[in-house]
């Protein structure tokens, strides 16, 4: 397949772009590396099936060839960059997001959105399954984020419907791993630089609020999974139990283009997670308590039936090892 990955040059688009050359696909990487970094493509600049476009996705967007898929992925992610860049971060989700489905349309591509547990907001159920609608304050800073990616759902929602786009959908739920920056501002990259550094690590609020952290390998699966999942008809052409339960699903709640949960159930307090922190890089840093920010949600975990359903995918790296993982990394950037 020939695949327009929008935000390749990030944490995410960066790992899937490198997936999608090892499966043997030609990716096109377009990016303006508004929070990306060429680095991150750097090792598949050599590679014939791979090449980089500079562009704001924002802008017409012209692609010479035919183009079998795209992966939405654009959108500054990390609360510090999003609330540092609230008019780019609104844009992308609306004006990017229409300008990649209009693509999409015009060449008959398949398109996934890479939406967020934020449009569950500060939920009021817990775990957060998809038919959940969330609990979001349109007009708080996190708004810009959170309702760029809705209006970015409802958008490809209405491509789907309205004429006919075959698109996907998925919600990420935090993830973490290699290629984040070390000045990303997400907790889990603040945390393990601060403990390599012997600094405090810095817990917002009391700590007490929880996330579910998934490892970024678990979920470039389950993106490409759901990316190359084949639509209704040949689901319904399965006969297999499992597939069977998927056929159930979809007709329950309009199929493989509703959104699907991709994260890690196990939920911990972001104390918690800086206790790890501290343990796993043998560090003597201290915890130190900063103010909460605005509207920042008190629990997130999903529920993952949708995934384990549709797609047999659940993550299958344990936190402790992803953690070992990305230190490692950082040990390296820090050196
Ligand atoms: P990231 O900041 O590393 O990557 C985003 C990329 O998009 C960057 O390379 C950036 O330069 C690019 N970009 C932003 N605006 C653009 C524009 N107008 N035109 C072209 N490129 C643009 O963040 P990430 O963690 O890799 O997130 C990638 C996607 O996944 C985002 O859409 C984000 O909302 C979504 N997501 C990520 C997480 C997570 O935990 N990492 C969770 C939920 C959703
Ligand atoms: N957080 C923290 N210290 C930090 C960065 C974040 O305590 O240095 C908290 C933040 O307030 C939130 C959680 O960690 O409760 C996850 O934050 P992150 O920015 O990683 O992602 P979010 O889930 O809020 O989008």
């Amino acid at each position: 397949m020939r695949i327009l990955v929008t935000g390749g040059a990030g944490f995410l688009g960066s790992h899937l772009c490198e997936a999608l050359i090892e499966q043997g696909h030609t990716v096109v990487c377009m990016d303006n590396l508004v929070t990306g970094r060429v680095e991150n493509v750097a090792d598949l600049l050599g590679n014939e099936r791979f090449s980089f476009m500079k562009y704001n996705v924002c802008d017409y967007l012209h692609i010479e060839g035919p183009l079998d898929a795209i992966l939405h992925f654009a959108s500054p992610a990390s609360p510090q960059d999003y609330l540092e860049l609230p008019i780019a971060t609104l844009k992308v989700g609306a004006l990017g997001t229409h300008k990649a489905l209009g693509l999409a349309k015009a060449k008959g591509a398949r398109l996934l959105l890479a939406s967020t547990s934020e449009v569950y907001g500060d939920p009021l159920v817990n775990p957060q399954p998809e038919s959940y609608w969330g609990n979001v304050n349109p007009i708080s800073p996190r708004g810009v984020y959170d309702e760029a990616k809705r209006f970015a759902e409802a958008l490809t929602m209405a491509y789907h419907r309205y004429h006919g786009v075959d698109t996907r959908i998925v919600r990420i739920f935090n993830t973490f791993g290699p290629r984040m920056r070390p000045h990303d501002g997400r907790v889990v990259s603040n945390f393990i630089v601060q403990a390599l550094q012997g600094k405090p690590l810095s817990v917002f609020g009391d700590g007490s609020q929880t996330r579910s952290f998934c490892y970024v390998d678990d979920l470039v699966r389950g993106i490409l999974a759901l990316l190359m999942i084949e639509s209704d008809r040949s689901v319904e052409q399965r006969t297999d139990r499992k597939f069977l339960h998927a056929k159930q699903d979809d007709e329950a709640s309009e199929s493989i283009h509703n959104p699907v949960n991709i994260g890690n159930p196990r939920e911990l307090t972001v104390l918690e997670i800086a206790k790890l922190v501290i343990e796993l890089t043998r560090s003597s840093s201290q915890i130190t308590y900063h103010p909460l920010p605005a509207d920042d949600p008190k629990v997130r975990r999903p529920d993952i039936q949708r995934a384990r359903t549709l797609l047999q995918w659940e993550p299958n790296v344990p936190l402790e090892d992803a953690l070992l993982r990305t230190i490692e990394y950082f040990r390296k950037v820090l050196a």
